[in-house]
């Protein structure tokens, strides 16, 4: 493995303290910050406004990119598009960039494989292989970024909902997020984050107290403990009663909305039974009359690894209506990308 730092994992403070050890005026690290987070540059010779001995220098100390690309599939439509990476010790992950009216979003890994074992999920089905450093996070989005420029187009957008459970490498993925945020660099606003998580109690505390304006989104896919447990193994160690309450003190202390997200699989967790109890369990987070949540119902994607099937259209609306009925907004999403395998996990799992 390249033992040289990646660029990406550096933060603007990082190249103040190496251009001061090399003797450079302080106004390089910004040189070189905007060069990568504004220009988008990724070639040691694309920095043109350095000298070129600190050119040759830079390109000598680093190592410009992490990531190499695998396989780039595109779906039928052409709208979604899926790249398997291999990072520079050859674990695979996935980021796929979906484009649905203005937006252009990205959907990034944290992790290669995971380690919280839900049945019906690739990743899950793969294990855990290793945390991705904040800059092999930072630097799909990168990747990307340079794509859609080429078009003329910008990243809006961006969900931590790709290979590996965000919560589980904390500190990366919000180091990964500020760097993205820094106003003299690629600038992207906190709002346009969304991070996913299956759950994890103290990490959800940890990021209430942040109060930062990212959106929380989390995997429920079952309202009753046993069913919960028999798909994500987490929920025997953060049940469903001690997640609504870490939830309900979020709501409390940032006053955002959290988004639920729920696989719907036929004849397991689309049936009204379940509609109706996932309706009282999300009552507390409804205040003053505005709903502080929201439930996404995405109908399973398959998978090698379980036997479960996609529930049904008349299914998903039927559940649907329940919740609304019980005051909570809820969207169907279409599976996009389906002919690409974009449900994250399934090209690197196989
Ligand atoms: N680890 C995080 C984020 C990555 S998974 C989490 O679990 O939230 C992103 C979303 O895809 C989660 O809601 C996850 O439950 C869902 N998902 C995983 N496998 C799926 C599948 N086969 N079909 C539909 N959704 C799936
Ligand atoms: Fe990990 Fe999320 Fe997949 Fe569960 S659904 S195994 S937490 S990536």
């Amino acid at each position: 493995m390249n033992q040289q730092p990646l660029i990406y994992d550096y933060n603007y403070s990082d190249f103040e303290r190496l251009f001061e050890e090399w003797d450079e005026p302080a106004y390089r690290a910004r040189q070189v910050w905007q060069g990568i987070y504004t220009n988008l540059w990724n070639q040691p010779e694309q920095f043109t406004s350095l000298p070129r001995t600190l050119r040759d220098k830079l390109a000598g100390y680093f190592d410009f990119s992490g990531l190499t690309t695998q396989t780039i599939l595109r779906s039928n439509d052409g709208e979604t598009l899926k790249t398997l990476f291999r990072l520079r010790d050859g674990q695979p992950i996935e980021t796929v960039r979906m484009r649905y009216m203005r937006r252009r979003t990205l959907c990034i890994s944290t992790q290669a494989g995971c380690a919280m074992g839900c049945t019906f999920c690739a990743t899950g089905q793969m294990g855990f292989r290793r945390h991705l450093s904040s800059g092999e996070i930072v630097e799909q989005v990168m990747f990307f970024a340079r794509l859609l420029a080429e078009q003329g187009e910008k990243v809006t957008n961006i969900v931590v909902m790709g290979m590996g459970e965000p919560f589980h490498n904390y500190d990366s993925t919000l180091a990964a997020i500020d760097r993205l945020n820094h106003p003299e660099g690629f600038n992207l606003g906190s709002r346009r984050f969304t991070i996913s998580t299956v759950g994890l109690i103290p990490m959800i505390r940890r990021f209430a107290q942040e109060k930062r304006q990212v959106n929380l989104a989390v995997s429920l896919h079952a309202a009753d403990d046993e069913l919960r447990a028999s798909m994500l193994p987490v929920n025997r160690k953060y049940p469903i009663n001690e997640l609504m309450a870490a939830l309900v003190e979020y709501v409390e202390i940032t006053h955002r909305r959290v988004t639920f997200e729920w696989a719907l699989i036929r004849d397991i967790n689309d049936t009204p039974e379940q509609a109706r109890k996932l309706a009282a369990l999300l009552q507390p987070l409804k205040k003053s009359g505005a709903a502080l949540a929201h439930v996404n119902l995405i109908p399973l994607n398959p998978t090698r690894g379980f036997s479960g099937q996609a529930a049904t259209l008349d299914r998903a609306r039927a559940f649907k209506a329940i919740l609304e009925e019980k005051g909570i907004p809820c969207t169907v999403r279409i599976r996009r990308g389906i002919d690409i395998q974009a449900g994250c996990g399934q090209l690197a799992g196989s």
